[in-house]
């Protein structure tokens, strides 16, 4: 069992009618809370990983992890690059075994978006891995990576035909108004021009900042082309809480498999919701 690209798991998503979710980690715990989560639900899971989640944890480490996760729980499992900017650090982690890659040029203009985006597909067909780009630009913050509302613009259309048709990407992250972090209210996605995007692509489309988003937006979203769900921030809260509370009821505890233990079990049920939302259970 080895680690694989997304582009089988997303087409199949596509010709079925169901998402991937792609669930963000950062340590062992996180990664054994999604995969066994994954396994015993028969769905198909990416392990998303931000810059900063490699420095903290050490690219050895992740790829050594997840490749054990994916032997023990007998899943073939994508551990993905989320939101790499830097080609150098793309070429490193490719070369060190990963196999799904998001370049995220979406704070370029057009055509350098599309040149950096090409040069990353050229690197990443030696090595059989998949390529996600993003056109329009998301608010909101993942990890290092802030984006003011004002600096977030949504996907055009045609824009994105020919951007696939210029770059080979396998997916394509679109802004339609989700945001990454909290939403303060009811997001509003905007779900005719999803269609239209759909319309004029044929490639999965990736919906990033999936927390906070309700269900049947979720639904929607996957019958007009969404085919891989992003979520951190839900998980994050869920893990989060739990330790608080724990600490709270025990302050003077201090074994950290004993403090850890109500996090797993808390991110565990979202992971759960999230797979069923998706409608990815049983699709292996
Ligand atoms: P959320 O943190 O809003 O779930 O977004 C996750 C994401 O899009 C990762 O790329």
């Amino acid at each position: 069992m080895f680690l694989i690209s997304n582009s089988k798991m997303l087409k199949k998503a596509q010709r079925e009618g169901y998402a991937v979710p792609a669930f963000n980690v950062h340590n062992l715990e996180t990664v054994q809370v999604v995969v066994e989560t994954a396994a015993k639900m028969e769905s198909p899971v990416i392990l998303a990983g931000t810059p900063g989640t490699f420095t903290y944890a050490g690219l050895e480490y992740m790829v050594s992890i997840c490749k054990e996760a994916a032997i023990v729980n007998k899943l073939p499992l994508a551990l993905h690059l989320d939101h790499h900017e830097d080609i150098k650090d793309i070429r490193h982690k490719v070369e060190t075994g990963i196999r799904s890659v998001m370049i995220d040029g979406s704070h370029f203009p057009f055509e350098k978006n599309i040149s950096t985006v090409a040069e990353v597909v050229r690197l990443c067909q030696r090595f059989d891995a998949s390529v996600e780009a993003e056109l329009g630009r998301l608010g909101g913050q993942e990890d290092d990576l802030i984006v003011d509302s004002k600096d977030s613009f949504y996907t055009d259309p045609l824009a994105a035909k020919e951007f696939i048709e210029r770059t080979g990407i396998d997916s394509l992250a679109v802004a339609i108004g989700s945001a990454h972090g909290l939403y303060h209210g009811e997001p509003h996605l905007d779900f005719s021009r999803l269609a239209e995007i759909h319309r004029h692509v044929e490639i999965p489309l990736v919906l990033h900042g999936a927390s906070g988003i309700p269900e049947e937006m979720i639904h929607k979203s996957i019958s007009l082309g969404i085919c891989k769900v992003n979520v951190a921030t839900d998980l994050k809260i869920a893990f989060a809480d739990a330790v608080k509370a724990y600490f709270a009821e025990y302050p003077d505890a201090n074994d950290p498999r004993k403090y850890i233990t109500p996090g797993k079990i808390a991110m565990q049920k979202v992971v759960e919701n999230k797979i069923n939302i998706c409608g990815s259970a049983g699709r292996v």
